[in-house]
């Protein structure tokens, strides 16, 4: 299978701002943000505001390309699920993504892999492109499980939607022991983990849907260490958490080339 970077895997530069910002600093920071990424035609630009902040980002956002996301969603469209929102509530709200799976999901809010696979489902079915993340954590890397792991998040999660529904999503590879942690995967292990999952990705769909599926890399990516991750091919952009949240830093990683 090749891994060569076609020009149908156009790159995603995408930003979880998680539990940070208000309206106002929502607002204060796309009229920094856009003017800096003026040029960035390179690449797609997406933000995950918290859901208060949506409306603030759609209407800061209107007139550009960057798409907005919702950092989660629920699988059934209403009903009696205090907290939760849905994916038509998002796609009414203007986003055009929705994160699924997150770490932080799985880890404080019991996020499985079938619920994985159930609201990657029901964001593709409003509309939404789910940005579906999965990774291993340390200890599993340090034993070795790294693969094993990856591979069972994957049949699980994204691998058990149809051939047609994965081919629309994207697939963000966040070792959970680079996340918020100052430790970045260096290039050559994101790499080889993205090159691992495109092979479970091609034994379950085909070649064809390997080769154009988007992994973004995610795990403290910061100005300083994106063009080394950028420069493997295998890398199709990143979801940047903390250094998403600084104009100035998020530029720089958007209009690395
Ligand atoms: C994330 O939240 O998805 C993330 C990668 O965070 P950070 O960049 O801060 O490690």
């Amino acid at each position: 299978m090749s891994d060569s970077h076609t020009p149908s895997r156009r790159r995603v530069m995408a930003g979880n701002w998680k539990m940070y910002k208000t309206q106002a600093e929502t607002r204060a920071f796309f009229e920094a943000f856009l003017p800096l990424i003026a040029d960035a035609d390179h690449c797609d630009i997406v933000i995950a505001p918290p859901f208060t902040s949506i409306a603030a980002a759609v209407e800061k956002t209107k007139d550009t390309k960057i798409g907005i996301a919702g950092q989660n969603s629920h699988w059934q469209k209403e009903g009696a699920f205090t907290g939760e929102v849905s994916t038509g509530m998002l796609v009414e709200s203007g986003c055009r993504y929705v994160i699924v799976g997150h770490s932080e999901r799985r880890q404080y809010n019991g996020e499985t892999d079938d619920i994985v696979a159930q609201k990657s489902r029901s964001a593709l079915a409003a509309g939404l492109i789910p940005i579906v993340c999965l990774g291993e954590n340390f200890t599993e890397r340090e034993t070795g499980r790294t693969e094993e792991v990856l591979s069972q998040q994957f049949i699980g999660g994204p691998g058990a939607l149809t051939h047609e529904e994965f081919s629309r999503i994207l697939l963000a590879y966040e070792p959970v022991w680079a996340i918020g942690t100052g430790r970045t995967a260096t290039p050559e292990i994101a790499a080889a983990a993205h090159q691992f999952l495109r092979r479970c990705v091609q034994d379950q769909f085909s070649a064809e849907i390997a080769a154009g599926l988007r992994i973004l890399y995610g795990g403290s990516v910061k100005p300083d260490n994106i063009q080394g991750l950028m420069a493997q091919r295998e890398l199709d952009g990143t979801l940047v958490g903390g250094a998403s949240l600084e104009p100035k830093s998020f530029a720089t990683i958007v209009n690395c080339k």
